[in-house]
Formats: C-alpha cells, structure tokens, sequence
C-alpha cells in the first residue's frame, strides 16, 4: 500500500491572519519575531539619481548589458506563443488586496516592463520579466487548465467528472480566491473533487483556504500531498528562521520598489507575495513510485521526488491527456541547487535522476505543465525540453566535481565552468533563478563543505578585524576610495565591492565608501541575468544608504500552519534561543503537560543547554506548566500574551513562578532588522 490515509488532525482551525512575506511565515510562526526599529542613518544620495534612489546605469554597465543582445538567441519568440498558448481571460483589474486593504499583487506596477530593455536592467532577465507578466487563465488542453500571473507559482486545475481537481492553491488566500473567482467566471463554478500539493514550498499551499475557506467543505475531499510534506512545510525555516527570513528580503526584493532601477522580476515569477496563509492537512500521502489512483473519474499517476527541488515533492501524470506535471523540478528556469537565502543544499544528482525517471516512466508525454511559467506541447518539444533540464543539473555537478578533482576550490570552478551551448543558448536553462555560479559552489558544498582545503582560509580573521588592516596596509582609507573610484571608472565592479566592503567594515560611518560601494551594487545589480542576484545587490545599495531597512509588513505567525508544528519543533526552536553564557551553570526542570493532546514534553537544563524529550512529567521538576496546545499557539502567534494568558487561568503554575521566570530571561530574542552590509 502507497498510499497512507491518515486523520486530519483537530488543530487545523481558522484564526485571524496577518501579513508576511512567505519566505518570513516560519520565523514568525516561531512566534519570536519582533518588529525592530533600523539604526538611523544619515542617507546617502546615488550617482545619477532618477527618483528611484539608485545610481544611473554605468558606460560599462550599458556595455554590458548590450552585448548580452548578441550572446542569446532573441529573435526567437517560442517562448512567448507558448505563454499566450490557450489564453481564456485575465483579471480586468489585476491589484489584489486583503480584506484590510493591503496589496498583495498589483500588476500595474510591472507595466513598465515593455519594450527594449532598458539599460539598467540585463536583456536576458527583461526578456523573462515580460514572460512572467503574461497573465491570466488559461487552457491547457481540454479539461486542465492554469492560471498563471497573480502569484509567485501557478495554480493548475483539471476538470473531474463533477467537479474540479486542484494542483496547487498558490501562495495565499487572497491571490488563490482571486484565481478561483476567474474560473468561476469563465469556467465552470463546481465543487472540489481534490486538492493536490506539489510540494512543501509555501507559494505551492500557502492559499489552501481559498480552497477550503471553512474547513468543513474540506471533509471528506482528499487532499494529496508528498510523504513528510506536513513537517517539511511547517518545520523548514523554523530554527534558522531570523536569518532566513532577513535574507530572503534581499532575495526576494521586499525592500525594493518596482521600476527600471529597483526589482523587475524574480526569475520563477513577478515576485513573492505577502498575504494570508494558511494550511488545510493532507489527508493522503505519496510515497513511492509510481502511485496510482482515479479521482473524480481522472487517472493520477504519482512520481515522488523527495530532495531533490524541496525536501519533500512528487510529479504528476495524467494518462487520459498524455500530461505531465513537472511540480518545481521542472521550471523555465535554472533553478536552485543553493538558495540565496540560504537553506540546506540541494541533490543535483537525484534531481536530474528523477528527470531521466520520468523520461523513462512517462515517455509519450505530450503535454509538460509545472507549478512556474508556461506549458510545452508536443512529445518531441517535451522530451527535449526534460533531456535539457536533466542535463543541466547533471552537467553542472559532474563538471563541478570534476574540476574539485583537478584540485580547483570553489571561487575557481564558478569562474571556470561554462555549460555546452546546447543547454546555456535554450532560454528555459538561463540562470534567472539559480545561476550557474552560486550553483555550482552548492555541488562543492554539497560534497565538501564550507572550508576549500586551504589553510590560509582555515581561520581568517571576522571582516571588521580583517578590514581595518587590509585599509591600513592599502594606504588608509583615502587611499582606497581613490583606487576604488579609478577601478569603478574603469567597470571592475566585482573587486570594487571587495575592497570597499573591507572599508566599510573598518570604517561604516565613511560615507564616501559607502556611497561609492552602493553605486558599484547597482551596477552589478544591473548586469545580474539572475532575478535573486539583482535583488541582492539592489537591496545591499538601498541599506548601505540608509541604514538596515525594517520590512514593510508584520510578521506574525498563523496558526493554520503553528499548530501544525510538532510540539517538539517548538522546544528545538527554544532550544535555539538559550544564550548559552546566560545559561552556563544553571540547572531547571520544567513539565510541560499539553492538556488538550495529551502530550506532556520534560524540559531541562544541563551544561548550558535545553534539553527536552516527550516523557512522564519529573517528579522533582521545578515548576509543572498545564496548558492547552491552543492556548500556547495563540501565544506563539502573539494572539496572547503569556502573562495575559496566565492571568485568565488559561495556564496553570504548578511550582516555583521564579523558577519559570528564570527560565525564560536565559532565552534571546532575535532582532530581525539586523546590518548585512555594514558591521
Ligand atoms: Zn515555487
């Protein structure tokens, strides 16, 4: 038996929302996220300013950019036929709120992006910021249907014998309900037959309850996901979560407007969306290949992919139209092995097996559709489309590993390593996402680690120390700028930001270097193929400006996707929170007895850690805390206040107050408005 059925379990309820950039929801859903102020910074101006607050586009940079035009294949249109192919209807008004009013999607700010590129933006990404900002539903073949443009990833839908079957209910409730009131429109009104997740990313359920807005309508409706989908979807970001939220607003272009010098796109799609999010439970898991079954009179058969895209993913064929999904393994893009944000490395290896895998299992494919971008029709435009993505994962670790065994360390692959014409010429291999530079240090990673064999970088000194004496043996910091400025003049960007970060760290309040390595972000900014890269060096210009930026939204948990955290989850997170300095020599033991579940988890600390395991209550522990499991995600979702949940009995002390008190001041709380570009 494949598939396992399990029992939604109680805790999925719906609970006021709040908004948050996706890549932030599990930060915050650890619930100990604040809302810190920046630094004040005095702000500095850009070279050339337009209004958007960045520098004007370099000579080298309009150089660089144009001779992009002859490298790639543009006269070639495929690309955009197949992004209008079946095209049914699109959203008159394109501007997507939450009920309070706050944007979520708003397409009319893209409506720059027509025309030639302008020069302060790579022709290659402009040519695919135009590809993503087609918009609308449409038919894919008669009975599967996307819409594709209002989010992040798209939402597919198949018409069943009565009803609809859905694969991926995008990122949040209000851009999934949008897409289903377009269908409605111009399709059929019908109810849902399944509910299928492609994998554990939240831009694939985040806006399940678009689908099930009142979780009753959910009972008894499968809802299919990948096997360890739930703790893979709950748990990825939770103990890193600060950080990675922090970074994923460089990556994602948070911080930035949208225009010719700010984001333009980001590669998968138009950007990442905040919004309400939440999670309906699967109730069937895929784990094996091939899975099949027959919903609503439509024949499935399941690939499961698990870490290779994300940790937990599975492909899809329906036989009755020769259709594959492709899930996120199979996108118009070259995609992630590293995520700038950062995140465990991914499998390049298994990834490109699982291509081959269905080259093989699923050979008569005529129709390729995924969770990004347009669909490819026809056998032969398929399988080599399949052949090209599989081979760019497979090139790109072999000739990684390759090189390593010439004895090349990572800095020197990236520079070293070009993909054959046949994958780097095809648009749909183009670092737009993942770039074939950060790519391939992944595989070095993946394999060896952080550490490239040479003992000079064993132990360097951390940047601030490093700095002051690579400014000091270059002649002072007036020296610098002045070599700096010549070296800017002259379009050498990428060592200029490694001189003028030494400086910066030496010195952050010298605003010449500061502004000075703002400009040279631009610039690189500006020639980035990739969308993530140009946000990254646009959002480091911004901050270097003005200071660490805090993000324009709340972030707080939701509790569809807190309370379905394993309680342990929580205590790992605690866990991560115990400043060990504060915690050196002291010993408590806390019973936490979960009422409502009936779990009871024992806490203590023991050489400067927290310990916990899921275990009968310890009689000797200093205090017994009884609580519903509701009530501590109310808390964790910042609903409640601790005190304030104490106060109304809805937790009950058993033992030394102080004790607990204790416990808790040994905990840090992370300031998620911390610098990156500055110490
Ligand atoms: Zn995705």
């Amino acid at each position: 038996m494949s598939v396992r059925s399990i029992m939604r379990r109680p805790l999925f309820r719906c609970v006021p929302t709040r908004f948050l950039a996706f890549a932030a929801t599990f930060a915050a859903a650890s619930g100990f996220v604040a809302c810190g102020e920046p630094a004040p910074t005095a702000r500095l101006a850009p070279s050339g300013d337009d209004g958007s607050g960045h520098a004007a586009p370099s000579a080298a940079t309009i150089a660089a950019n144009t001779a992009v035009l002859s490298e790639l294949p543009f006269e070639d249109e495929t690309d955009f036929e197949l992004a209008r192919r079946g095209f049914i209807a699109a959203i008159e008004d394109p501007v997507i709120l939450t009920e309070s009013g706050v944007e979520v999607w708003n397409l009319d700010k893209f409506a720059f992006e027509t025309g030639d590129s302008p020069d302060s933006v790579n022709p290659s990404l402009w040519r695919q910021a135009k590809l993503n900002s087609i918009h609308g539903l449409f038919e894919v073949t008669d009975g599967i249907y996307q819409v594709r443009g209002y989010d992040l990833a798209n939402m597919t839908l198949i018409r069943g014998d009565t009803g609809w079957i859905i694969i991926d209910p995008m990122t949040t409730r209000e851009t999934g309900a949008a897409a289903l009131r377009l269908v409605a429109e111009h399709l059929d009104e019908r109810p849902i037959s399944a509910l299928i997740y492609t994998h554990s990313h939240i831009d694939h359920f985040g806006g399940a309850r678009a689908v099930f807005p009142d979780l009753a309508t959910a009972e008894g409706v499968p809802v299919i996901a990948p096997e360890g989908f739930v703790v893979e979807a709950v748990s990825e970001n939770v103990l890193a979560g600060t950080t990675m939220s922090r970074r994923a607003a460089y990556m994602f272009g948070f911080l930035l407007g949208r225009g010719p010098r700010e984001h333009v796109d980001s590669g998968l799609g138009k950007a990442s969306t905040p919004g309400t999010f939440g999670l309906v439970a699967p109730t069937q898991f895929i784990d094996a290949t091939p899975v099949e079954m027959t919903i609503d009179g439509v024949r499935l058969v399941f690939q499961n992919t698990p870490g290779a895209e994300a940790p937990a993913e599975m492909m899809i064929y329906l036989p009755d139209w020769k259709a594959l999904c492709g899930a996120e393994n199979i996108s118009h893009v070259q995609h992630n092995l590293y995520t700038l944000r950062g995140a465990k490395v991914r499998d390049a290896l298994r990834w490109s097996n699982y291509i081959q895998e269905a080259l093989r299992i699923f050979p008569d494919a005529e129709i390729l559709f995924s969770s990004h971008h347009w669909p490819t029709w026809g056998n032969p435009d398929v399988v080599a489309y399949l052949k090209k993505q599989r081979d760019l994962y497979k090139y790109i670790h072999d000739q990684t590993l390759r090189l390593a065994n010439h004895g090349k360390t990572p800095l020197e692959i990236a520079e070293e390593i070009r993909l054959p014409d046949s994958i780097a010429k095809s648009f749909g291999n183009r670092g737009y996402y993942g770039t074939l530079s950060h790519n391939s240090k992944a595989v070095y990673q993946h394999y060896f680690g952080w550490f490239d064999g040479n003992p000079a970088n064993l132990n360097p000194l951390p940047p601030e120390e490093a700095g002051r004496r690579y400014v000091e043996f270059m002649g002072g910091a007036d020296a610098v700028v002045e070599k700096a400025r010549a070296s800017y003049d002259a379009g050498d960007y990428r060592f200029v930001a490694m001189v003028l970060n030494h400086l910066v760290f030496a010195e952050p309040e010298n605003d010449r270097a500061r502004a000075l390595l703002a400009d040279t972000y631009d610039q690189l900014g500006y020639q980035a193929e990739s969308g993530p890269w140009r946000d990254f060096y646009l959002t480091g210009a911004l901050e270097l400006r003005e200071g660490a930026v805090a993000l324009p939204f709340r972030l707080t948990g939701t509790t569809d996707i807190v309370s379905a955290m394993p309680t342990g989850l929580f205590f790992d997170a605690l866990a991560v929170r115990m400043n060990g300095e504060k915690a050196d020599g002291e010993e408590v033991v806390l019973n936490f007895e979960f009422t409502d579940i009936g779990e009871t988890h024992v806490l203590w600390v023991e050489n400067a850690v927290l310990h916990h395991e899921e275990a009968p209550a310890r009689e000797d522990a200093d205090v017994t805390v009884k609580l519903a499991r509701s009530t501590w995600d109310a808390v964790l979702t910042q609903e409640k206040t601790l005190q304030g949940a104490i106060l109304a009995g809805e937790i009950d002390v058993d033992g030394s107050r102080l004790a607990l008190l204790g416990f808790f001041s040994l905990l840090d709380s992370f300031e998620p408005t911390f610098e990156i570009v500055r110490p």
